[in-house]
């Protein structure tokens, strides 16, 4: 049986949560927050968003997520990008994905190759996708 901590486990350095800028949020990203925070998409989009054109984002704050205190502080409202990370689908198609990741991310494995890390991570996403 697979365990994520075979090829991730989180060292909460809060790392992916910073930068100047954020995660897109895409229209079931939109209302699973809406709903998370119980508030209107005017008052969300004011509060805690970014919009240029028709691209929505999280504000920043000091180079940090608006969302960030020390861990992620909407975590069940979170956008699905999040979620995912750092374990994406696209590490499957190309080995520098994997790469990229492993140097933006300290919790996930380095001591698998890629092709033990790829096993392991299809088999805990096809799970996933079955649960
Ligand atoms: S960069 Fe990786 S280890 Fe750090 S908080 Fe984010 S998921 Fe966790
Ligand atoms: S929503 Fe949460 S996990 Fe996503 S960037 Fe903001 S603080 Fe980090």
């Amino acid at each position: 049986m697979i365990q994520q901590s075979d090829i991730f486990a989180c060292k909460q350095c809060g790392y992916c949560c910073q930068g100047e800028t954020t995660v897109s949020l895409d229209e079931q990203d939109v209302k699973h927050m809406l709903d998370y925070l119980k508030m209107g998409q005017s008052e969300v989009a004011a509060k805690y968003w970014r919009i240029t054109g028709t691209t929505i984002q999280m504000k920043t704050v000091e180079g940090c997520c608006t969302f960030y205190d020390q861990g992620c502080t909407i975590h069940a409202g979170k956008p699905r990008r999040c979620s995912q990370w750092p374990l994406h689908p696209s590490i499957l198609c190309d080995r520098a994905n994997l790469k990229t990741i492993r140097e933006s991310c300290p919790g996930v494995n380095r001591e698998l190759s890629y092709e033990e890390f790829c096993d392991k991570l299809h088999t805990l996403l096809n799970e996933k996708e079955e649960s």
